[in-house]
């Protein structure tokens, strides 16, 4: 044995001793069961037959050559249908039609079945007999659970009792054949067609809207998250957070937003290079809401943008590209990560431990002019790569162009890469990224599901797309509302005729990521499991206890594992803008709206004592008008009028900069948050300090509502109380509400009230 595998062998066996339960710091966040999985100990040799997915009748849907890209268009059509449909890029496709020209080939397949690895773990190591994903593992009972119904032998009386949850999977789309295994798993009910009466879950393939007029259970997705996560909103979400915490949101690479940004972009392009000639940056144009690489180029001169009806470039988002990426056998590669949004109110996510890695087909080699349009070298996108000769499609989990991320670290881990800390480093990018979103998507939730009338709850399997740079630290490339859950692929099996076969590393990964996602939401368990802490939640989840399980089978332990509110101390003194959210939404009034009106906007001022003599009401008009008036201009199509939550949040931050002078933006911020928080506490202890909003009624309500949880309360431990509640009120004249609140994005700041139009980065 090595020197260098026994560090390696050292370093994992530290890692997985390393105690649960200890509330850890962000830099220390392990994520136990991926190192599990990452251990030698833990990968055996399994044959191809083994796997799940090779066990499956292979579905005989051929389909000429000639059609191969029409039916792989089709087949995400359904998800699709709502992106933007790009125009053509000439100068990147050259490449893929030149490759195109190899795929009379036969496909490469890996046959090296002696030296196949199946990396097991995805699971805790159980004592008995179950199976993972197809793997035998033991099985290991919680020894002290023994109250209530919780002890196996009435577990397991209840359980007979209970009757089957039910899933409406009409609008499951794509995701169902991935579905329907899972709830033959679990022997849940399936309702293929829909149902009469309620369901307990409905699955919708795409959004919230699939199927309205849902009054009760639990829908899959959350109104307004495609829109939040088309690729302009996502950046202006982060871009707010990186205003406030500008080292904790470096993860996501410089972005301007296109067309508004043009000229700052440009200017900014100029400067730099000006100011060092050595720097030739490569920028990544994205349009909003494609997917799939869609419509997608380099360039490294700001005047390359591609223009359309004469002057304007399409709405999109360019971005620095990362030109020193990690690579794996000279490959660039990146990370899908499944991400369950188990509840925003109060905010619980949960990461799969095992993820795809999708590698490219071409070797990289660093942007210059001649490469910038080889996709198969630049791009890691699935649905491109595959159409590349060079695409290898594996049975094997570890190897080919699309693998576990598992494999991906436990070879990382064999070349001495520290993957606990990749691995918390990862896990720090998708909290930071979520709590970025909770806000507006606290706006859409209550504008659809206002409280008080009677709804369904929410949650959401999110795809998170990770690229590691060569220094190992992670950047957020994208967020997809509706990740592909397809476990088949197209595979041309001879010369032009293609079928859909089984992908064993899809399988694998996205079955007991949408199974796992189900046992979290079953109803009955939702409510039992609460009174057990975290680690005894997931064993019991994966015990025999639930007594559901195909023919009786025990189920494997659970893939995904809590990280929130697990780490709640490390992060919620993130969750600044979504006390603002709060304010907002209390002074929000008229039910279902997403926009504040004046004399909310009003009401805001005077309940929270900010007007005086140096600031009268008549100001706050006019900065109330002015700042809407330039999100609208923004917003040629925003169809509602009125103060977006965007809007507001600036007219906060300036708020905030004129009271507070002199201090750093996030305590200015945190210090007018004090004072509001506080005269409403007063308030609502009778002093009745000012008007009521529009409608005081939902006001109330929501503000109860809103009441729930106070984000960001905890302090973090740099963050300094800056003042003391209704100090400073004095604050001085203003001097025009036109000032923008920072100089480098004034002109960014634009709030888009995006009705459902299911634009946005679905794939499939
Ligand atoms: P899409 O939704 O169309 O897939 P992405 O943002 O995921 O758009 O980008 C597509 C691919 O382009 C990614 O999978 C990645 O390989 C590459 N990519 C995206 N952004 C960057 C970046 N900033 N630097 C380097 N590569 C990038």
């Amino acid at each position: 044995m090595s020197d260098h595998y026994v560090k390696v062998k050292v370093q994992l066996e530290q890692m997985k001793s390393s105690g649960e339960g200890v509330e850890k710091d962000e830099a220390d966040i392990i994520e136990d069961e991926v190192l599990v999985a990452s251990s030698p100990a833990s990968v055996s040799p399994i044959p191809a037959s083994g796997t799940p997915a090779a066990q499956r009748e292979t579905p005989k849907t051929s389909v000429t050559c000639r059609n191969q890209s029409k039916s792989r268009n089709k087949l995400g059509k359904d998800e699709k249908n709502t992106c933007t449909k790009q125009d053509s890029v000439p100068a990147l496709q050259g490449t893929i039609v030149a490759s195109n020209a190899n795929s009379g080939k036969p496909v490469n397949r890996k046959d090296n079945e002696q030296q196949m690895l199946q990396i097991k773990g995805t699971g805790k190591m159980l004592q008995g007999k179950t199976e993972t994903n197809g793997n035998t593992v033991p099985i290991h009972l919680p020894e002290d659970i023994k109250v209530g119904p919780h002890n196996k032998e009435d577990a397991n009386k209840v359980a007979k009792r209970r009757k089957p949850v039910t899933v409406d999977t009409f609008k499951a789309k794509t995701s169902l054949e991935a579905l329907k295994l899972s709830i033959r798993q679990l022997k849940w009910k399936e309702f293929p067609v829909g149902r009469r009466s309620a369901c307990d879950i409905y699955w919708h393939g795409v959004s919230f809207h699939d199927n309205d007029n849902i009054i009760s259970g639990q829908v899959n997705k959350f109104p307004g998250m495609i829109e939040m996560l088309r690729k302009i909103n996502l950046t202006r979400a982060v871009r707010t957070m990186q205003e406030l915490f500008p080292e904790e949101y470096n993860f996501y690479p410089r972005s301007w937003i296109l067309p508004e940004e043009y000229q700052l972009f440009s200017t900014q392009i100029s400067l730099a290079k000006d100011s060092d000639l050595s720097q030739k940056p490569t920028f990544i144009i994205k349009p909003d809401g494609g997917s799939q690489g869609d419509g997608i180029y380099l360039i490294r001169d700001p005047g390359d943008l591609r223009v359309i009806a004469g002057s304007h470039t399409k709405q999109s988002v360019v971005q620095e590209y990362i030109h020193k990426p990690l690579l794996i056998d000279k490959l660039k590669f990146d990370i899908r990560l499944y991400v369950l949004v188990k509840s925003l109110e109060p905010l619980e996510i949960y990461i799969a431990k095992e993820g795809l890695s999708r590698f490219c087909t071409e070797p990289y080699q660093e942007p210059s002019q001649k490469n910038l349009s080889h996709v198969f070298m630049h791009l890691t996108n699935y649905s491109l790569n595959v159409q590349s000769g060079n695409f290898v499609h594996s049975d094997s989990l570890s190897s080919g162009s699309k693998r576990t991320f598992s494999s991906v670290l436990y070879r990382l881990a064999s070349k001495g890469v520290d993957i606990k800390k990749v691995w918390s480093d990862i896990i720090s990018l998708v909290i930071k990224t979520i709590i970025a979103l909770v806000p507006e998507l606290k706006v859409y939730y209550q504008a659809d599901i206002p409280p008080g009338k009677p709804g369904p709850t929410c949650f959401q399997i999110l795809g998170f797309d990770i690229l590691l740079m060569k220094n190992l630290k992670p950047v957020l490339l994208e967020v997809n509302a509706n990740p592909s859950m397809r476990i088949e692929h197209e595979q041309e099996v001879s010369p032009g005729v293609f079928e859909y076969v089984p992908s064993p590393v899809d399988e694998e990964v996205k079955v007991g990521v949408i199974r796992d996602t189900l046992r979290l939401m079953d109803p009955a368990q939702k409510k039992s499991l609460t009174s057990y802490p975290e680690h005894q939640q997931e064993e019991m989840l994966g015990s025999p206890v639930r007594g559901t399980g195909e023919e009786g089978r025990v189920l494997p332990s659970m893939c995904l594992k809590q990280v929130f509110p697990k780490y709640t101390k490390q992060f919620s003194y993130l969750r600044t803008v979504e006390r603002i959210t709060a304010l907002f939404l209390r002074f929000l009034g008229v039910k279902g709206n997403m926009r504040l009106g004046p004399t909310g906007f009003r009401t805001f001022i005077r309940n929270c004592k900010l007007s005086n003599s140096h600031f009268s009401m008549a100001t706050v008009d006019i900065l109330y008008i002015d700042i809407t008036r330039r999100w609208a201009s923004m917003l040629p199509d925003s169809r509602e009028a009125g103060m977006g939550l965007q809007a507001f949040v600036e007219a906060f931050f300036y708020l905030a900069q004129r009271r507070f002078k002199s201090l750093p933006l996030r305590e200015q911020v945190v210090s007018l948050l004090e004072v509001c928080e506080a005269q409403l506490e007063n308030q609502g202890r009778g002093d009745s300090g000012g008007a009521l909003p529009e409608d005081s009624t939902a006001s109330t309500r929501r503000s109860v509502s809103c009441g729930r949880t106070q984000p960001g309360r905890t302090q973090h431990p740099h963050h300094m109380s800056t003042s003391t509640p209704g100090q400073a009120l004095s604050a001085p004249q203003l001097c025009s509400p036109a000032t923008p609140r920072r100089a480098s994005s004034q002109d960014y700041r634009l709030h888009q009230r995006l009705r459902p139009t299911h634009k946005g980065n679905v794939e499939n």
